[in-house]
């Protein structure tokens, strides 16, 4: 089970991630609406534009831009038979999403693109962007063919701000077009799809780029240092591997302080990242390597009913209620104190003050209530 590697604690008592977090918090001052209460900003930035490429060299050897040869038929089924999922943390496959949101009666349909990236440590989106947004434009056209939006928007830092849980799928959907999806409801079937920038990216890749392995981007972090690289990985491929790319590049320019496998971790982000074990594989949920000095959460100590969960919750749930009913193991009230509306977003866990790692308690919570 993943966990959370920072907490406000952490982050205060690291001067220069410190230093980091607060600049990028000034760049994106500016939220309407009624979710800016994470307030977290990333705490890594790009050391280098230099990409690790841990794939052995695979190539997409791209056939250009146009798409004008392809039916609408000949790209459902190159889409198909690549089996893309989604690149943005939930490896959902892509195709259904597809598929339901063609079939969805709904009088409006929207394309948002998420680029917000709002996790504190991940940067890979941004460089995608940078790099290949000719690629994503088209790969927003192949979808566009495919379902016929009335309006496409994309969820770039400029329209969104750049802070944690500003790109989470639901919180974007309310900030860019004003509409609630509640937990029980899914997006697409309201005609709503939002697919991550590399997502797009892969139908690019598929359509066009003639890739018969499944090729992602990730970010490498130093949570000591806040220093950052891009990694090129190919899913399913062993993380040793991986590891040994990033570690040979460290050896040749360091940006890493610690290459301990003992303090290595891997997950969707610094929000959500586990221990690194020996055999474990890339996925489509990895979006993160990082190494360094994980925040302990001790959760023994007493609240200090200072209500920062409650207050930083980006789901209005009455944190510091549920805090108490899970400790006393009243399992029949989670439900009226809202734990089905968590997003895992881990914003309670960063700011208590009594270092309990709320998240995790939610999640053994929800497992104690719904898996008997
Ligand atoms: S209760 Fe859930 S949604 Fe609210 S801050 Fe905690 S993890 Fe996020
Ligand atoms: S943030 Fe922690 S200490 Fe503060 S009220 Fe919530 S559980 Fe208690």
């Amino acid at each position: 089970m993943g966990t959370l590697l920072i907490s406000k604690k952490s982050i205060h008592a690291n001067k220069q991630v410190k230093k980091i977090q607060k600049e990028y918090l000034k760049q994106h001052r500016r939220i309407k609406g009624r979710f800016p209460k994470g307030k977290l900003g990333k705490v890594v930035y790009l050391d280098d534009n230099y990409c690790i490429d841990a794939t052995d060299g695979i190539q997409v050897n791209s056939k250009g831009y146009d798409i004008s040869h392809l039916s609408i038929q000949e790209m459902w089924r190159i889409i198909k038979e690549a089996d893309l999922v989604g690149l943005g943390g939930s490896g959902f496959s892509t195709i259904k999403k597809l598929e339901t949101i063609r079939k969805s009666a709904a009088s409006k349909k929207y394309f948002i693109i998420n680029g917000v990236a709002c996790d504190p440590g991940l940067l890979h989106d941004a460089w995608l962007m940078e790099k290949y947004m000719a690629e994503v434009n088209v790969g927003i056209e192949i979808v566009n063919k495919l379902v016929g939006f009335n309006e496409v928007i994309m969820a770039t830092p400029d329209k969104v701000p750049c802070r944690y849980p500003m790109g989470e799928e639901r919180i974007l959907i309310h900030t860019l077009l004003g509409i609630d999806i509640t937990s029980k409801e899914i997006p697409a079937e309201k005609g709503i799809l939002v697919l991550n920038v590399q997502t797009v990216l892969s139908i690019y890749n598929a359509v066009l780029g003639e890739q018969d392995q499944k090729i992602r981007y990730i970010t490498v972090a130093d949570l000591d240092t806040g220093r950052a690289r891009i990694a090129r990985v190919k899913m399913g491929q062993e993380a040793d591997e991986v590891l040994m790319r990033i570690l040979e590049t460290n050896k040749r320019t360091p940006f890493l302080s610690s290459t301990s496998t003992d303090q290595c971790y891997i997950g969707s982000g610094i929000m959500e990242a586990e221990k690194y074990h020996k055999g474990q594989k890339i996925s489509a949920a990895t979006s993160l390597i990082c190494f360094g000095k994980a925040f302990e959460f001790h959760n023994e100590e007493k609240c200090k009913g200072c209500g920062a969960c409650t207050r930083k919750c980006p789901k209005g749930i009455k944190v510091h209620k549920l805090v108490k009913v899970i400790e006393k193991e009243e399992w029949s009230k989670l439900e009226e104190l809202g734990i089905k509306e968590c997003i895992k977003c881990g914003c309670c866990s960063y700011h208590c003050k009594a270092g309990k790692n709320i998240m995790d308690m939610i999640t053994y919570a929800k497992e104690k209530k719904y898996e008997r």
